[in-house]
């Protein structure tokens, strides 16, 4: 068997085609474009390709970008001062601050700081708290993106058996409660699991968010299982994720390739929750449809 590859970058283009289309009619209907704020604080090289994409990409889908790059020694009361003021504006749909932040700097303050109407990144406590409790409200990005993708590659995802691989707040618990939500079996697995790869050869869905190259080994899997690889590590090679893809090839059923996977979706499921959130704040009805 030759696991079939699960294509997030064309999915994420089509995604972001369905999205500016969006845009169009709600600039139509409310007579302004949504706007996203993007706050990057420091110089992480990283960290500032990101956000540059970021940019790009909302321009392309037609709504406005807010670009915030403050110095590496800003402080934490000017940095909420900043985020109140886009609290304000109402011009600012969703506001993203790019983490890491600088050594000193309070990542829980600000993220809990965000309006919850404008976190589109989904962090703030009433979000996450939302989300546990099966109430509307923003999904972390990448989350999202990774069940979109499985819908998309499984249909229905009632009954299946499911394992995530790392418990973060950004990533992992999310992921748990998005596959919940969908009536999986879910297991959440982590440093301290015990017989890791018994725990994935149940799975029917092994999402994989640890940041450790290649360590889920193909062997583990159980033969046509979903394979969602969250993981982006930096080696010698190039970019791989957490799963050894060569080895998961002739074992899973579909997997993501890393890079051109989970990654392209993050952004796209930015716009998305950009896009809501203008159409809940300008009371414009959102069709959900595809999106
Ligand atoms: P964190 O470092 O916050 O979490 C890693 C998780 O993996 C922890 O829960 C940890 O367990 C678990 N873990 C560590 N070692 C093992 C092990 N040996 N066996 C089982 N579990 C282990 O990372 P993130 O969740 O933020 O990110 C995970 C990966 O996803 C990274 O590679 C990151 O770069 C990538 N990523 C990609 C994104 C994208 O595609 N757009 C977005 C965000 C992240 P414990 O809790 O016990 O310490």
């Amino acid at each position: 068997m030759t696991a079939s590859i699960i294509d997030g970058k064309a999915f994420a283009h089509r995604l972001r085609e369905r999205i500016a289309g969006r845009v169009a009619q709600f600039r139509a209907a409310a007579g302004r474009a949504p706007g996203l704020a993007v706050v990057l604080v420091g110089d992480d090289a990283a960290s500032a390709v990101y956000v540059r994409n970021k940019g790009k990409m909302t321009i392309a889908a037609g709504m406005e970008s807010f670009e915030h790059i403050l110095p590496a020694d800003t402080t934490q009361a000017d940095l909420e001062a900043l985020v109140d003021r886009l609290n304000a504006d109402p011009a600012v749909d969703g506001i993203l601050v790019q983490f890491p932040l600088p050594a000193g700097l309070d990542e829980a303050r600000i993220f809990t700081r965000i309006a919850p109407d404008k976190d589109v990144d989904g962090l703030n406590p009433e979000n996450v708290g939302r989300l546990a409790s099966g109430l509307h409200g923003f999904v972390p990005c990448t989350p999202l993106g990774c069940v979109m993708l499985l819908k998309d590659t499984l249909g229905d995802l009632s009954g299946l058996d499911a394992v995530v691989i790392g418990r973060s707040n950004l990533v992992g618990k999310p992921v748990a409660q998005l596959l919940l939500r969908e009536n999986c079996t879910v297991t959440v697995a982590h440093s301290r699991t015990r017989d890791l790869s018994s725990v994935v050869k149940r799975a029917d869905i092994v999402v994989a968010a640890v940041g450790r190259p290649h360590m889920i080994k193909g062997e583990w899997l159980k033969p046509g299982a979903t394979v969602i690889d969250v993981g982006i590590n930096r080696t010698a090679e190039g970019l791989v994720g957490d799963v050894d893809f060569a080895g998961a090839l002739s074992v899973a059923g579909a997997i993501t390739p890393v890079p051109g996977g989970v990654g392209p979706m993050t952004i796209a499921c930015l716009l998305r929750n950009t896009l809501v959130s203008a159409h809940r704040r300008a009371g414009v009805p959102y069709d959900k449809g595809a999106l």
